[in-house]
C-alpha cells in the first residue's frame, strides 16, 4: 500500500530538503510533483486540490522562507499537512476506539456487502480479547467480548460470524433469520449485560449499494443499541467510490470512524487518503489480510512518516 506514493514523495522530499534556497520556480516545482504524486495515487482531486494549497500558503510563508534551512522546513510543513489530511488533527485519540461507557460498550458495525465488515468484526473481537486495543496509548487489557449478527437476510452471513467468532475466541450471540434485526439487537444487550460482557459488537447486513431500506434499518438499529463507536466498514480497492458511500453513510448515521479493508490490495491507497477529509470521519483502522490478525490501527502521524521516507 501507498507503494509508489512512498517512491515518489520520498524522491521529492529528499531533493527539496537537500536544497539550500527555496525559490519561486523549485517550490513550484516541488508542488507539482506532489500534486501529481497524490493524483497518481488516486486521492479525490479537491482534497489535491486544498493539500497543494495548504502547503503552497505555507511555503510562502515566513515560517518556511525565514528558516535557517527552509527545505527542511518546507518538508516539515509538508508532514505536518499530511498528517492533518489523514486525521491527525483531530488529536491522537482520534484512531482510538471509546469504550468509555457502562458497559457493554457497543459497537456498531456498518457497511455494504463484501466490504469486509465480518471479517473486520472478527478482527477488532480478537485485538478487544487479547487487551491490544489502545486506549490512551496504552493497551486497554483484557476484555470479555460477545459478537452478535443482525444480518437475517443471508443464512450464511450468521454461520460465518460464528466461524470467525470461534477462530478468534470470542463468544458469539445465536441468531437466527426468522428474528427481526431490532429482536436480535434487544436480546443481545440484555445476555451481554446479564453475563458481565464488557464488549458487545453488533455485525450488521450489508446491500450491493445504498438503499433506503437499509439506512432505515440501520438507523432503527443505531437507536435501540446507543453504540459507542459506530464504525463504517469500506474495501480500499473500491476507490474514490469508496470515498463516496463512506460520505452518503456518514451523513445518514452518525459515525464515530471508518475502517478501510483490504489496503493489502490496493497499492495506491489514494481513499485512505481521502476519507478523512471527505466525510470528516477519522480512519481508525485499516485491514491489511484476509487473516484474522490483519488489522492495524491506523496512526495518521506515523503514515505520513512512512509515506515522505
Ligand atoms: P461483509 O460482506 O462486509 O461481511 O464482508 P466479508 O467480511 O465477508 O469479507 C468479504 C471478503 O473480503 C472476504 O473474502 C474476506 O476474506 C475479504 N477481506 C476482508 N478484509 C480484508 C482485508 O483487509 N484484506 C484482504 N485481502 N481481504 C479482506
Amino acid at each position: 500500500m501507498f507503494d509508489n506514493l512512498t517512491n515518489r514523495l520520498s524522491r521529492v522530499m529528499k531533493t527539496i530538503r537537500g536544497e539550500a534556497r527555496l525559490t519561486e520556480a523549485n517550490t513550484q516545482e516541488m508542488l507539482r510533483e506532489v500534486r501529481l504524486a497524490l493524483l497518481e495515487a488516486d486521492v479525490s482531486l479537491p482534497v489535491v486540490r486544498e493539500f497543494v494549497a495548504r502547503v503552497k500558503e505555507k511555503a510562502l510563508g515566513e515560517e518556511v522562507a525565514g528558516s535557517l534551512s527552509p527545505g527542511q522546513a518546507l518538508v516539515g510543513v509538508v508532514h505536518e499537512e499530511l498528517t492533518a489530511l489523514m486525521g491527525g488533527d483531530l488529536g491522537a485519540q482520534a484512531s482510538e476506539l471509546s469504550l468509555a461507557t457502562q458497559p457493554p460498550a457497543i459497537i456498531l458495525m456498518a457497511g455494504l456487502q463484501g466490504a469486509g465488515k465480518t471479517t473486520t468484526t472478527g478482527k477488532l473481537a480478537k485485538l478487544i480479547n487479547a487487551g491490544d486495543l489502545l486506549q490512551n496509548g496504552r493497551k486497554a487489557g483484557r476484555k470479555k467480548v460477545l459478537v452478535v449478527s443482525a444480518d437475517v437476510y443471508r443464512p450464511a452471513a450468521i454461520e460465518q460470524l460464528k466461524t470467525v467468532a470461534a477462530q478468534v475466541g470470542v463468544d458469539f450471540f445465536p441468531s437466527d433469520i426468522s428474528q427481526k434485526p431490532r429482536d436480535i439487537a434487544l436480546a443481545a444487550i440484555d445476555h451481554a449485560k446479564r453475563h458481565h460482557y464488557d464488549v458487545l459488537l453488533v455485525d450488521t447486513a450489508g446491500r450491493l449499494g445504498i438503499d433506503e431500506a437499509m439506512m432505515a434499518e440501520i438507523s432503527m438499529l443505531h437507536e435501540v443499541l446507543k453504540p459507542i463507536e459506530t464504525l463504517f466498514v469500506v474495501d480500499a480497492m473500491q476507490g474514490q467510490d469508496a470515498v463516496n458511500v463512506a460520505k452518503a453513510f456518514s451523513e445518514a448515521l452518525p459515525l464515530t470512524g471508518v475502517v478501510m479493508t483490504k489496503l493489502d490490495g490496493d497499492a495506491r491507497g489514494g481513499a485512505a487518503l481521502s476519507v478523512r477529509h471527505i466525510t470528516g470521519k477519522p480512519l481508525k483502522f485499516i485491514g491489511v489480510s484476509e487473516k484474522l490478525d490483519g488489522l492495524e490501527a491506523f496512526h495518521p502521524e506515523r503514515m505520513a512518516q512512512r509515506v515522505l521516507g
